[in-house]
């Protein structure tokens, strides 16, 4: 049964939903790509957001699905190069919470794992996402594929992107999504654009041991 998921970032001031979330709905994978690690080094959260392996969960879901009901004027977006994704985060506390394309009417939210709380009548937040579906990006795993296995699941994975896009593009879904303005279709927040030498730092932090 369709579950919302609470989320919270560390501090309590940015507060949102996801609605109706089910294993269905939602395609829960872990991404070991370099650039979600960065993302996670970026914020200064790596401890809190990587598994031993550098791995983020994620669930990957539509944009209407996500709703922020308090300090949305909290939310900060980095891009880590020019047209990369956006990756949303708390200011107030660094907590990095959801990475959306750069266009407002692609209907995809990437949706991070460690910032959602279980549903209000107790049902485990992992119960309502359902196991991981996914491994992407397994060769940038800390010990590659021998630690973490191939990469599996990229078949689901484009079609539940895709089939969300094209949803998007008939219902209109992606106008509701709280991070990007309806009429003049920007981010509701200004994305940073980090530097090659901002990302190669981050690099770094990513390659360390
Ligand atoms: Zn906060
Ligand atoms: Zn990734």
């Amino acid at each position: 049964m369709a579950k919302d998921l609470p989320f919270s970032c560390d501090c309590g001031t940015v507060r949102g939903r996801l609605i109706g979330m089910s294993p269905k709905v939602g395609n829960h994978l872990e991404c070991y790509c370099y650039d979600c690690q960065a993302f996670a080094h970026f914020t200064g959260q790596a401890d809190k957001v990587l598994d031993e392996q550098g791995g983020t969960q994620i669930v990957q879901t539509t944009a209407g699905r996500l709703a922020v009901d308090q300090g949305v004027d909290k939310l900060a977006v980095v891009q880590l190069g020019e047209g990369q994704l956006m990756r949303w985060y708390a200011s107030c506390c660094g907590t990095p919470v959801v990475n959306t394309m750069g266009k407002s009417w692609v209907n995809f939210n990437g949706v991070l794992v460690s910032p959602l709380q279980d549903a209000a009548d107790g049902t485990p937040k992992g119960d309502v996402l359902g196991p991981t579906r996914g491994r992407g990006f397994t060769k940038s795993a800390k010990g590659g594929e021998a630690a973490v296995g191939k990469m599996t699941g990229l078949p689901r994975m484009m079609r539940k992107v895709l089939g969300g896009i094209l949803k998007g593009l008939v219902t209109g879904e992606a106008k509701r999504s709280p991070l990007f303005d309806p009429d003049t279709k920007q981010p509701v927040a200004a994305p940073k654009v980090l530097s090659t030498d901002e990302r190669a730092k981050l690099q770094e932090k990513v390659l360390a041991l």
